[in-house]
């Protein structure tokens, strides 16, 4: 469904992506793990069109998007849900909802039919359908944010470390979330710095280290190879 090859992006003098290349299948979860700074929101930025390669090809469904503008790719099916959760926070949780419908023009009963699909997936959206988003918890603003990318009924999710700034029994609430879209068939592409969570639920996963992919396998195999243990999982 989308391929990355040797794509790299700078910012100004800065490389902070060399020569990624990165394969996900349709249906799949593919993790990014890496540290603080490793590229992987500016990757999932070059996948949404939010920054351009210097260098390297992007594919979607078989189209070359590496010049695409960010809105075209939302049109063709590539939704992110960004770092930060970044909700529209004096928007009601509703009218969020509704906005990332936008580039669907949707009736009305299409439209209500959408936010009512999202409010079963995410039942405690539902309860707080009129409260600005402001005034969501941290994890509801996170769940939001997912709810919201999905409106546009993508045909590729990105999430950005939806893990950030969360407590351990809410991480696993999201996580347990991105199982049950993963099992409704959606296709993923997942950057996370709890490589731990990341890993399994992947199906593929890519270890980037300073902007260069280090390592790639099945999620399982990375849970178990030595460098990603001694690195990313505390040790063992
Ligand atoms: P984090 O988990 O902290 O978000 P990351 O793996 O997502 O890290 P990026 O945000 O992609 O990393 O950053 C990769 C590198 O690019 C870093 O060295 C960062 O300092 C640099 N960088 C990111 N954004 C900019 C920018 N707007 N201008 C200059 N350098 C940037």
């Amino acid at each position: 469904m989308l391929t990355l090859d040797a794509v790299s992006l700078f910012y100004g003098p800065i490389q902070a992506v060399s020569e990624a290349t990165i394969t996900v299948g349709e249906g799949q979860v593919v993790a990014i793990v890496g540290a603080n700074g490793a590229g992987k929101s500016t990757l999932l930025k070059a996948i949404a069109g939010l920054a351009l390669p210097r260098s390297g090809q992007i594919r979607f469904r078989g189209e070359d998007i590496t010049q695409l503008a960010a809105h075209k790719r939302v049109k063709a099916g590539i939704a992110l849900s960004p770092e930060g959760r970044q909700v529209f926070p004096d928007q009601s949780v509703r009218d969020n909802l509704e906005l990332g419908a936008y580039s669907r023009k949707l009736s009305t009963v299409d439209l209500t039919r959408a936010i009512d699909a999202q409010f079963d997936m995410f039942p405690r959206l539902a309860e707080r359908r009129s409260q600005p988003a402001v005034t969501l918890s941290g994890g509801e603003q996170q769940m939001l944010a997912i709810a919201r990318a999905l409106m546009g009924e993508p045909k590729l999710l990105l999430m950005d470390e939806p893990s950030l700034g969360l407590a351990p029994l809410i991480i696993k609430e999201i996580f347990a979330t991105i199982r049950r879209l993963r099992d409704a068939g959606m296709t993923i592409l997942l950057v996370e710095q709890m490589a731990n969570l990341a890993l399994a639920v992947a199906d593929r996963a890519y270890v980037l280290e300073t902007g260069r992919i280090v390592l790639s396998g099945t999620g399982q195999e990375m849970l178990q190879n030595a460098r990603v243990r001694a690195a990313y999982l505390g040790g063992g």
